[in-house]
């Protein structure tokens, strides 16, 4: 490990006359939701400034209405968006730099969500992060470029947070080994051969968190444990080799670290994504709040521990093979894994094939260059027509 990104940087962002402002991008989704819940509860720290969404125009409607916020974006095109709110992609970066907004956070799906991590950053600002796919697709020129500016870059993302938890006040040369925990998701216990032909409504059908369509789907498959082993590996600094992954179907225990001495510590809480947004917004500092019930341990009864079924959710293998090869491998995996995902979601593609798929990209494009943001965006975009084209050529 050589550093964790997120040590040294500013505490909580304090503003002389105020509540700190926040932009959240993808406001109208399911992190976005659970974050306005943990901003409604602490008024007198965090005020919502800028609010995004993709298409809901109903629930962003009401949003503004309730929280009044500075600035408006919606991404797509819609006649009765009034006509004071930004528009189009370019709206989220807009969102992302503007000036009342100390903090932002990224809860966007999708690598649709970098330009405006990026932009963040290089002005300095906090980024809570859910958006894994932004470390996924450019992690080392998004941590460089929080490095770069004095940006900090603080996950959001469960798993990264409880390893956040467990490094606080330790040294990089201390660490051993971080261990993720994930689910299993809902085919964690299916005979192999049901797997690929499960349908939309058994893949959607999580046992422990509500989220959205996507990120449900890539639990399923396990490529959100591969997704989150690269974005552990750029946030943390840690090599993959030291970088493992165990099933716990209960979603108790967040993550582990194993240190040096043999000592492991792991961070646990009920399953709920509003302490992990809440410790991104404070971190390193802890603030009172009572939005989630506590966990009481002889109620909730057994933890348990199970490996990985590689053979049989091979997208976390493909995606970490991804990882450790580097350039534009992770994001021809994830640029492959998002059309391949909505394929699935759409009814035209069976749940195994979306390994074919990334399996098939990965393998005619991983060699791609990535040494610069425009040939990473160039390898997304290869990696999407690629699945389309597959798609369209087999119906
Ligand atoms: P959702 O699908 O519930 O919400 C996505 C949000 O982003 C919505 O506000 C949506 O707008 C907006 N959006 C979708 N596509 C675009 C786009 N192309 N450009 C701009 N905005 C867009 O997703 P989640 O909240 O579940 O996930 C968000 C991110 O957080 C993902 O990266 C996911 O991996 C990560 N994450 C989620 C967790 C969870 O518990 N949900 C846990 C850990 C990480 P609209 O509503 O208008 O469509
Ligand atoms: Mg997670």
């Amino acid at each position: 490990m050589t550093s964790t990104r997120t040590a040294g940087q500013p505490s909580v962002p304090t503003a002389p006359n105020g509540p700190v402002g926040v932009a959240l991008l993808g406001a109208t989704g399911s992190i976005g939701t659970s974050a306005l819940r943990v901003l409604e509860r602490q008024p007198e720290r965090f005020v919502p400034v800028a609010l995004t969404a993709n298409g809901n125009i109903a629930a962003l409607t009401e949003q503004v209405a309730r929280f009044a916020p500075a600035y408006v974006g919606l991404v797509q095109e819609c006649a009765d968006a009034p006509d004071a709110w930004g528009r189009g992609p370019g709206c989220l970066v807009e969102a992302a730099t503007h000036p009342d907004a100390q903090v932002v956070i990224n809860a966007v799906v999708g690598a649709a969500g970098l330009p405006a991590t990026l932009a963040a950053l290089r002005l300095g600002k906090r980024v809570a992060l859910a958006n894994k796919e932004s470390l996924v697709v450019a992690g080392e020129i998004v941590t460089r470029t929080a490095r770069e500016h004095g940006g900090a870059l603080v996950p959001v993302d469960s798993e990264h947070s409880a390893i956040l938890q467990c490094l606080a006040g330790r040294q990089p040369h201390e660490v051993k080994r971080l261990i993720l925990t994930a689910s299993g998701g809902p085919f964690r216990t299916w005979p192999a051969d049901k797997i690929g032909h499960a349908t939309r409504a058994d893949a959607l059908k999580h046992p422990t968190w509500q989220m959205g369509s996507k990120i449900t789907i890539d639990s399923a498959t396990l490529a959100n444990k591969a997704l989150e082993v690269i974005e552990a590996h750029h946030l943390f600094g840690v090599a993959y080799d030291r970088i493992e992954v165990v099933v716990h179907p209960q979603s108790i225990i967040h993550s582990f670290v194993e240190f040096v001495d043999g000592s492991v510590l792991a961070q646990m809480g009920v399953p709920s994504m509003e302490l992990p947004i809440l410790y991104a917004l404070t971190w390193p500092e802890r603030v009172p709040d009572n939005g989630v019930p506590s966990f009481e341990p002889v109620a909730h009864g057994a933890l348990t521990f199970e490996p990985v079924r590689h053979d049989d959710f091979p997208m976390l293998g493909l995606g970490i093979s991804a990882g450790r090869a580097g350039g534009a491998a992770p994001a021809v995996f994830n640029a492959a894994n998002e059309v391949a995902v909505a394929q699935f979601l759409d009814g035209r593609l069976s749940f195994g094939g979306i390994a074919e798929r990334v399996s098939a990209a990965l393998c005619d494009l991983s060699a791609l260059p990535g040494y610069s943001l425009d040939a990473l965006l160039a390898a997304d975009a290869a990696a999407r027509a690629h699945v389309l084209s597959r798609t369209a050529t087999e119906s």
